[in-house]
């Protein structure tokens, strides 16, 4: 079983140390979020064969069928205000882009706010939900879903041009413990390297290097206003940077806002 070899892979300090196995959930976000709240320790991970109601941002949903992809949840508690969270998802971003390099080979890069693309097209999600009481975050759950091994032609029409899989580019099926696996250690350095230094010039040179959209033009919309501009990457507070063409910028931060290419 790959949850098997995904326990026993390596000793790992924080993230993914447990490991919570369920066949088929409504939400891997969802129960980690409940069990969150339940008192569950940092690092636990939730990871589900199959989910019946799966996560997008915003209410939207998150579509995989059972058996093939990834979807895991992580809970972490981060000794910090709720204000910083923006940046966990940056940090979140550059892991996992690193990782499915890693495990992939493939050039994998980030979409603000919170996706990873392979050749263009969308790869694996990333969902944060956050529940914050006063100046400090209680929890974060970070949702990961990945497109593993789905086959091209299983993709559901209605995705075919904006989404594709690890196997559906490299042509070659992938191990979901060693994909997984990556993407625990991954996001174990750039968290404990967060505890330490914030949001350092390392991860905004980081995440620049890894973005996908750095220089292309792109449309924000937030809150019903849409900003079209040209995109200058991260500011030192991890705020991303539109040049309108007049010549002004405006800073985003990564909340209830998208970003269309
Ligand atoms: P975005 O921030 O890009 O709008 P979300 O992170 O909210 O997207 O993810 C949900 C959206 O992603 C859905 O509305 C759908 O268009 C797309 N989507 C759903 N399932 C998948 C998947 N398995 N792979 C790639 N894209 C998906």
């Amino acid at each position: 079983m790959w949850v098997e070899e995904l326990r026993s892979a390596r000793q790992r300090k924080l993230i993914g140390k447990e490991i919570l196995f369920f066949p088929e959930v409504d939400s891997t976000n969802r129960q980690a979020y409940d069990r969150a709240l339940g008192g569950a320790r940092e690092g636990l991970v939730l990871l589900a064969e199959g989910q019946s109601r799966g996560k997008g941002r915003l209410g939207r949903v998150w579509e995989s069928p059972p058996g093939v992809n990834l979807h895991a949840s992580i809970i972490l508690r981060p000794p910090v205000s709720p204000a910083v969270a923006p940046q966990i998802m940056l940090l979140a971003g550059v892991a996992g882009a690193n990782a499915l390099a890693r495990a992939s080979g493939l050039d994998s890069r980030i979409k603000w706010p919170n996706d990873i693309y392979i050749h263009g097209k969308k790869v694996a999600g990333i969902l944060s939900e956050i529940k914050a009481e006063g100046p400090r975050i209680q929890f974060i759950i970070l949702g990961v879903g990945v497109n593993v091994n789905w086959r091209k032609e299983e993709i559901p029409a209605d995705l075919q041009e904006m989404a594709t899989s690890l196997r559906a580019e490299a042509g070659r099926e992938f191990s979901r413990a060693l994909v997984a696996g990556e993407i625990f250690e991954e996001l174990e350095r750039e968290y404990a390297l967060f505890l330490q230094e914030g949001f350092s010039p390392r991860l905004r040179e980081e995440w620049n290097r890894l973005s996908w959209i750095n220089r292309k033009w792109a449309t924000i919309t937030m809150m019903e206003r849409k900003f079209e501009g040209q995109v200058q990457g991260l500011d030192a507070d991890g705020a991303l940077l539109l040049m309108d063409r007049e010549g002004n910028t405006q800073r985003f931060i990564a909340g209830d806002v998208s970003l269309r290419i």
